[in-house]
């Protein structure tokens, strides 16, 4: 079959390497109690040749491009009630995904923070994400607190995943070799099914704490107008990136409902 010319807008960079495809692969538990997973971004299906020699869940594919998903209905013509032709940042999820289902996929980098912010949207109903990134981002993800690469998506997805760094992927396995490594991580979702406290104040506190990340929550919370219980807190000597999700709760606590 005439493979796919890669087009750098869509970022697609096609992984050669079938060893590194099946790793990916076989980071998915199963164990979560899903059976359906959606690979976004399929491409030429290099992943999705070891997803479906699984019988345990059903495949679903998502890609944006017209050449690679005429591709794909040519390679698995069973498959064809099961690929769709769109962007995942626009799919509506539920009306194609009722019950629980597993996402993969090697993400097109330019956007793949976008992919998981639509992941933590949809987290009920996301039991387990296995993706490639670029390896920073993957890094920043799965980064503990008091490392600089802690940053808002880091603590929103650890709100509610545990994260694990799987693995490092060189450029020169990729069909063209992109600038950056690449990083594999995988997100299980945790028991927490609400944040204990005021979520949509967690969020803005969060939010507001790293925009100027070198500052103190002291100084960079100051535009919320803290009031005297959080103002007395020790926390608030520190910087966002030296605390843990469970510090943010605490300090939303404090704030209560007075932003
Ligand atoms: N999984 C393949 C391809 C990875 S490249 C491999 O490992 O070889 C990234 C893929 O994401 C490309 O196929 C690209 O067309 C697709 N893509 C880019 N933007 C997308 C979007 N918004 N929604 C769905 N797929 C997208």
């Amino acid at each position: 079959m005439q493979k796919v010319r890669p087009k750098k807008h869509l970022g697609q960079h096609f992984l050669r390497d079938t060893t590194i495809a099946a790793d990916i692969v076989s980071l998915l538990s199963l164990h979560q109690g899903y059976t359906k997973v959606l690979e976004i971004g399929p491409g030429m299906g290099v992943l999705t040749d070891f997803l479906l020699q699984q019988t345990a869940y059903q495949t679903w594919l998502i890609d944006i491009d017209a050449e690679s998903v005429a591709y794909l209905r040519k390679k698995y013509p069973p498959l064809d009630a099961f690929i769709i032709q769109g962007d995942f940042l626009r799919l509506v999820l539920d009306r194609l995904f009722a019950e629980p289902f597993a996402v993969i996929g090697n993400f097109p980098y330019n956007i793949s923070s976008q992919i998981l912010f639509k992941v933590l949207e949809n987290k009920d109903r996301i039991p387990e994400v296995v993706c490639m990134l670029q390896k920073e981002v993957a890094q920043r993800i799965a980064s503990p607190p008091g490392n600089r690469d802690y940053g808002i998506l880091s603590v929103f997805l650890q709100a509610y995943y545990d994260i694990d760094y799987a693995f490092t992927v060189p450029p020169g396995v990729f069909e063209p070799p992109p600038r950056v490594q690449s990083g594999v991580i995988r997100l299980r979702r945790n028991r927490v099914s609400q944040l204990d406290c005021d979520e949509q104040l967690f969020f803005r506190l969060v939010k507001q704490g790293f925009n100027n990340r070198r500052k103190t929550l002291r100084n960079s919370l100051k535009p919320l107008g803290l009031n005297e219980a959080i103002s007395q807190d020790p926390l608030l000597d520190k910087r966002a990136e030296q605390l843990a999700v469970r510090d943010f709760v605490h300090l939303t606590k404090l704030q209560g409902n007075e932003l």
